[in-house]
């Protein structure tokens, strides 16, 4: 099978190393690559270190201007978006600060809507960027655990995220090959078996000497990192191709995805081994309804037709984006083994129809296009007289969905009167993660995106709040930990003599810090106020003196 063609067309004069500078004046190293594998969503840009520290400058890689600002305590942190003139869109995360004329204007905004939360868009008349001009300095802000800079490379019609790396290869090194570690074997549902049972199985590359025994219809899965010179990091693998018997089957090519696709990875890797026990898996098999165009497979989507007592020869073939390879070699004996046919249940869903799941008290509806295949829910009703609400298994597995799914479920007991306490909760690991949601009619109305057991709790619990380091105080380094056990902050407010005063919340470890400590009179006695509200609505307020 041929590889279908490269989805970046550039013109033929034009040179990748051409189209952007480096956004540093230093020598480029990865943190992490494109399409790094994570929970709903691939990696859409790189991970450039910056020498270990925050503050380095940062560098327009091409002409354009700036057009669009975020600040989140989660993240990007701050984030700047460029629109380049060539036709794509540089989008830069986890910034310490903005040229000042932006600052002031992400200020501004910050002061007059009395919120640390922004997302404002330019023109390109207000932030016109020359190549090689500095914008901000690179940072730590937002979800970062360590001094980088995020850069992603779009598309600015579709939006389509490209490996920037491949406009870079002429300034960072690299010639290691990607490296393995485990196989997945995956019996079809009621089709194939493997070493004697139906159920997935992992196998470590150096146990496969002994070969596996299987029947009937499997895929195979592959866990497999990307390693460069110079880092100890590891990285996405840009190219898998699976072939068996010298013919290819599968091949996954990590080079580009639409926004709408990015929640297919989902459906490619192994979702459930990654709730379940942190393992990241590719598959190589094409879900029915993954529709992510990097993947390419035989007609038969990858599946492989055991049926014959015979050896067959799998090898992997895995690929960077610089060309370095390695090949994995190991086969498979066909044996014929005992095969229990599906069992096909009451909640049995299918991938290419919209279904509804209903059991009593709770229903769920999960439009066309939500499922990557068809699955046998094994939904139950966990009764306790007791409770708000039953608990209801959806599924014994996590099972992510494309989109938001519509779920509703009966509250039968009512501990207090006031709704807005009220709240769908998911259940996982002994866990309990809020899924948000609205009181109506009788019943909690949410959305999810993820199967597991749902049921409905109460949010009474105020947000608490921890004042630091008081003696600080009178330099205006005010710091406070926040935190909400049960839904999470939604928001805060911090007055220093009735005056809005901003402050930063950092998501990664709940300090609240404000921004600006030169501002803060000295040798005067201030007060100040904190207001902290949680998902459900409630409030913690706490005043305090300084002097
Ligand atoms: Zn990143």
């Amino acid at each position: 099978m041929i590889l279908l063609a490269c989805p970046m067309t550039l013109p033929a004069q034009e040179k990748p190393e051409k189209l952007f500078v480096s956004p540093f004046n230093f020598p480029l190293l990865l943190s992490g690559n494109f399409g790094e594998l994570r929970a709903n969503h691939f990696h859409g840009g790189v991970d450039f270190k910056t020498q270990g520290v925050v503050g380095k400058p940062v560098r327009c890689i091409a002409d354009g201007y700036i057009s669009r600002v975020t600040v989140t305590p989660g993240g990007y942190g701050q984030a700047v978006y460029i629109t380049h003139d060539n036709g794509y869109t540089s989008v830069h995360g986890h910034l310490l600060k903005f040229k000042s004329e932006v600052e002031k204007v992400v200020e501004a905004y910050q002061y007059e809507h009395e919120t640390f939360v922004v997302d404002i868009k330019f023109t390109p008349e207000q932030f016109p960027l020359k190549q090689g001009e500095v914008f901000a300095l690179a940072g730590n802000e937002g979800y970062s655990f360590g001094p980088h800079l995020h850069m992603e490379i779009r598309k600015t019609d579709t939006g389509e995220y490209i490996d920037p790396l491949q406009f870079y290869m002429d300034k960072i090194q690299d010639r290691t090959a990607p490296r393995a570690s485990h196989v997945m074997f995956y019996p079809q549902v009621g089709e194939g078996v493997v070493n004697g049972s139906q159920q997935k199985r992992s196998v470590a590359l150096k146990n496969l000497k002994t070969p596996v025994e299987a029947w009937g219809k499997i895929a195979l899965g592959i866990k497999a990192y990307d390693y460069m010179e110079g880092t100890t990091n590891n990285y996405g693998v840009r190219l898998v191709r699976l072939f068996v018997d010298s013919v290819e089957v599968f091949s996954s090519t990590v080079d580009g995805f639409l926004p709408d696709e990015n929640r297919m990875i989902n459906a490619w890797t192994d979702y459930e081994e990654y709730k379940e026990r942190s393992n990241w898996f590719m598959r190589s098999q094409i879900l029915p309804g993954n529709t992510w165009r990097m993947l390419h497979a035989n007609e038969k989507r990858g599946v492989l037709t055991i049926d014959e007592e015979r050896s067959y020869v799998c090898r992997y073939e895995l690929e960077d984006l610089y060309g370095n390879r390695r090949n994995y070699v190991f086969t498979i004996k066909g044996k014929k083994q005992p095969l229990e046919p599906a069992y096909k249940g009451r909640h049995y869903m299918r991938w290419n129809q919209g279904n509804i799941v209903q059991l009593p008290g709770v229903e769920l509806e999960m439009p066309k296009g939500m499922l990557y295949d068809n699955v046998d829910l094994k939904c139950r009703v966990i009764a306790d007289s007791l409770n708000i609400s039953f608990d209801y298994q959806l599924h014994d597995k996590p099972l992510p969905l494309h989109g938001k799914c519509p779920l509703k479920m009966a509250v039968r007991y009512y501990p207090i009167s006031d709704m807005s306490k009220y709240y769908v909760v998911r259940k996982h690991k002994g866990r309990n993660i809020s899924a948000g949601g609205q009181f109506k009619d009788g019943y909690m109305h949410t959305v999810i995106s993820e199967l597991g057991t749902y049921s409905v709790a109460l949010d009474t619990i105020s947000p608490r709040i921890i004042p630091l380091n008081k003696t600080q105080w009178k330099n205006g380094n005010i710091q406070f930990k926040i935190s909400d056990t049960e839904t999470g902050i939604k928001d805060y407010k911090v007055y220093i003599d009735g005056e809005f005063v901003l402050f930063k919340f950092s998501s990664k470890n709940s300090r609240l810090s404000c921004v600006h400590p030169k501002r803060i009179k000295r040798g005067m006695t201030h007060r100040m106020e904190i207001i902290i509200t949680d998902h459900c609505g409630n409030k913690t307020r706490e005043e305090y003196q300084f002097k």
